[in-house]
């Protein structure tokens, strides 16, 4: 079982979107793993490239990443300060009044930032709490503000625009470097883009950044075929049947490693080199069947992940989307990396 990461093509997807918001400096986001691709090779190849911000939503997370970049790679935490966290060489994005004074009180005259709710009621301070402690925040010091926008990947939204002038509203004469869009909000245009951007999806091939190059191959290896007979079944609770003698294909990766459960029966194919092979019957933990009569020859892996085959594709069959396929995928797999 392979994925095969394209750090060239992650590295060309952040200069592309950092070029989307000339005015603004690109972080990345490495949060989940890299979204499953690897933060240790993911953030060092980034940072080769010139990125010096990165994002990830746990302390925990962070403190892997901190050997791996060097000492003016800054990494952002996005839950902020927590009760306990130990944040040595990180930078807490402070989401409320609370985690704001425990921070001030913890580490004094250590760098953080700080992140105001604009409208998404997820993270952030409200704008009555930001009345009331600006003041004393703006007087620490922040290294920038930010704030995360709900609809960014629905450009027609009009929680863009109200989010966006709560934010300019909230943050007009505070003279920090701000921070308001991810992936989805660096396309919405220059009014979005700030003093920094976050891309996180973009940099890994999934939309909503439609012209990114793809990052991920995953191939799985055939592990038997065998011919089945018209009125044979496949698989699990019987739910796939020939109809005439067919060629299946058994091959190692199911649900345990991502492969969600959701895309069985719903026409989604594994491809040998361009040509569709049919998943039929239940994708199981370990392992899935595919129609391969149409092969003239089995190779030892069929792939799911594709250019044929890409993941926002995979992501529509399972009835979700690419960050979910690919924040999923388990650790069965050997990442390798060009
Ligand atoms: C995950 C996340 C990002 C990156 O979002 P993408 O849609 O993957 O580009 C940026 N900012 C915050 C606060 C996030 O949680």
């Amino acid at each position: 079982m392979t994925l095969h990461i394209d750090l060239q093509a992650i590295v060309a997807n952040w200069t592309a979107l950092a070029a989307r918001a000339p005015g603004a400096r690109a972080a990345a986001v490495v949060k989940a793993d890299a979204y499953g691709l690897g933060a240790a090779k993911v953030a060092p190849a980034l940072y080769q490239a010139g990125a010096r911000d990165f994002f990830v939503a746990l302390a925990s997370e962070g403190r892997a990443l901190r050997p791996h970049l060097p000492d003016d790679a800054r990494i952002n935490i996005l839950s902020g300060h927590m009760e306990g966290a130990d944040l040595a060489g990180l930078v807490p994005v402070l989401n409320s009044p609370e985690q704001f004074f425990r921070d001030r009180a913890m580490r004094p005259g250590k760098p953080f930032a700080v992140q105001l709710d604009t409208g998404m009621n997820r993270l952030g301070i409200e704008p009555g709490e930001w009345s009331a402690i600006r003041a004393e925040v703006l007087a620490a010091k922040p290294d920038f503000i930010m704030s995360h926008l709900a609809c960014a990947d629905e450009p027609d939204h009009p929680a863009n625009a109200a989010q966006l002038s709560a934010f300019r509203a909230m943050t007009e004469d505070c003279n920090v470097p701000r921070s308001l869009s991810a992936t989805g909000g660096i396309l919405l245009g220059p009014d979005y883009h700030f003093d920094l951007v976050r891309p996180g999806i973009g940099l890994y091939g999934a939309l909503p950044f439609a012209d990114g190059q793809p990052v991920a191959r995953l191939s799985l290896p055939v592990i038997q075929t065998r011919t089945v007979q018209p009125g044979e079944f496949v698989g699990y609770s019987a739910t796939w049947t020939a109809d005439a003698p067919r060629r299946i294909a058994t091959v190692a990766a199911g649900y345990a490693d991502g492969i969600l459960r959701s895309i069985s029966s719903s026409g989604i194919s594994l491809y040998a080199a361009g040509t569709a092979c049919p998943v039929v019957g239940r994708v199981s933990m370990d392992l899935i069947t595919a129609d391969v009569t149409g092969l003239a020859d089995v190779p030892a892996e069929l792939d799911l992940i594709c250019p044929e085959q890409p993941v926002d594709r995979v992501a529509e069959f399972a009835g979700t989307i690419g960050y979910e396929i690919l924040t999923s995928l388990g650790h069965r797999y050997d990442r390798t990396y060009r």
